[in-house]
């Protein structure tokens, strides 16, 4: 099948917005009015660099405003355009109410090959991006608050920061102007991991439900299931090393931008973060096979695949190739319109993208938490519960004196007990939480009603009723 009659992006997260909406029962108009994007800014602006004035053109979407701040990551790449950041834009509005994060759906871009330039001349030109959004509020920490995505990262939310902060020198919560800062510069514990680490809870989640297992048509817990990862940056790294460290999954495919790693006795993901690092690619890579046509790694037998890199990748023309019983869209929009119709025919699961990759906002909405409450989590109570825990701890050693050699404690206890959660637990609990709960409202939907099929579907209902009924709230 050729990809002409594939839809764009935006298309494609239309048409599963209204396969959502057509089982639901909204007022008239408020349907168009959730779905269509509220306004999109482009601004093109020049930097000199290397002796001449370079034109950059940048993006920043607004979906819907139901709820402010609006809230969603800037993308560099060179492919990113209008209609690609407004389906991003919407998603984020969907994903922010699912796992009811209390924003409204933002995204931003900028057309650029960040590997083509250096980091000073990368500061100038994401200064000057900062300063052109910032003085139309589109970066603003009760307005629009934007968060890394594809291509940035937090050195690049620093700049954003402080750009902010020198526009706007009394602002007293200025720092949660932006998400995704490094620690020294505001940042939470854990939001780096976040997007990958809320890939693993979602799938414990995930097999924590035999029904669903048994709809994916696998069997058991994580342990040896065979993962393929496709995209091994900020997401898909994290997503397969914590898999493969804790939850014992065989990482037996990476696929990357210079084709794929292939070894069914399991990959080494740290090894391979590193080879990058230092070689640019997984070329070379001494302890898997290499493919060089990578994308064909995504048709590959395995239990789990996890699409980590760009949207469309799974499309018209391989869907009916693919042969994972289970997908877990840690990108955005990996599986387009079509592809997704296809792969629901064949009874393929898929944990969309809405709910899956969004431990990233999710742990950037605490960190904007913190940012406003000037203070870091756990700090006021870590030794309190310590002291209670010691209480408890005092008087079992009492016990264990008096019952002698009938009765002792275990050995790692009285550690683990003690230690109280310090932020980066808390952040980690909040975020396991959450995306329990949001899989909790889907499934609840997915199983619940005979004319939702999928766990996309139900995703979307979830999400657009929370949307329905803010709007209601408001009076519209
Ligand atoms: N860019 C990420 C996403 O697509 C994170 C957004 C955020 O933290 O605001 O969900």
């Amino acid at each position: 099948m050729s990809t002409t009659n594939e839809p764009s992006f935006r298309e494609s997260v239309d048409m599963m917005f209204n396969r959502a909406v057509s089982v639901m029962d909204l007022p008239p108009g408020l349907e168009e009015k959730i779905r269509v994007c509220n306004a999109t800014y482009t601004v093109r602006f020049g930097v000199r660099l290397r002796g001449q004035i370079q034109t950059f053109t940048g993006y920043r979407s607004v979906h819907s405003e139901h709820m402010e701040p609006v809230k969603g990551g800037i993308r560099y790449a060179l492919g990113v355009n209008q209609d690609e950041v407004e389906a991003l834009a919407a998603l984020m509005t969907y994903k922010c109410a699912l796992v009811e994060a209390p924003f409204g759906g933002s995204k931003g871009g900028l057309c650029i090959d960040p590997r083509q330039y250096d980091e000073h001349e990368l500061e100038l030109i994401t200064r000057r991006f900062a300063y052109e959004l910032a003085k139309r509020d589109l970066i603003n920490p009760s307005q629009n608050v934007p968060a890394p995505d594809m291509g940035t990262g937090e050195r690049e939310m620093a700049w954003i920061a402080d750009q902010y902060r020198r526009m706007n020198t009394t602002d007293i919560n200025a720092a949660a102007c932006v998400t995704g800062k490094p620690i020294n510069a505001g940042g939470i514990q854990g939001r780096t991991e976040a997007t990958g680490r809320g890939v693993q809870y979602a799938l414990q989640e995930f097999f924590r439900h035999p029904e669903d297992i048994a709809k994916a048509n696998l069997e058991g817990t994580l342990e040896g299931k065979r993962v393929i990862v496709q995209g091994l940056g900020n997401v898909g790294y994290h997503a397969a090393k914590f898999l493969s460290e804790e939850d014992g999954c065989l990482i037996t495919g990476i696929i990357e931008r210079d084709g794929a790693l292939v070894n069914p006795k399991g990959i080494d993901v740290d090894a391979v973060h590193a080879w990058i690092g230092k070689n640019g690619g997984v070329t070379g890579y001494p302890d898997a096979k290499h493919v060089a046509e990578g994308a064909s790694v995504l048709e590959e037998a395995c239990d789990i695949l996890i699409p980590a890199a760009l949207e469309g990748v799974i499309n018209l023309r391989n869907a009916d190739k693919i042969k994972a019983p289970l997908i877990i869209e840690a990108a955005n929009g990996p599986v387009t319109a079509g592809a997704d119709d296809i792969l629901r025919n064949k009874g393929v699961v898929i944990i969309p993208d809405m709910y899956a990759n969004a431990g990233g906002v999710t742990v950037s909405y605490f960190e904007w938490v913190k940012n406003l409450s000037h203070i870091r989590f756990g700090r006021m109570n870590r030794r309190q519960e310590e002291s209670r825990h010691q209480l408890v701890v005092d008087e079992l050693e009492r016990l264990d004196r008096y019952l002698g050699d009938a009765w002792s404690m275990s050995p790692k206890f009285k550690d683990k007990y003690l230690r109280g959660a310090g932020e980066l637990e808390l952040v980690r609990s909040g975020l396991d939480d959450t995306m329990r709960a949001a899989y909790q409202d889907m499934r609840e939907v997915w199983h619940g009603r005979d004319d939702v099929p999928d766990l996309r579907m139900a995703s979307y209902i979830v999400a657009i009723t929370k949307v329905a009924a803010s709007y209601r709230a408001k009076g519209l």
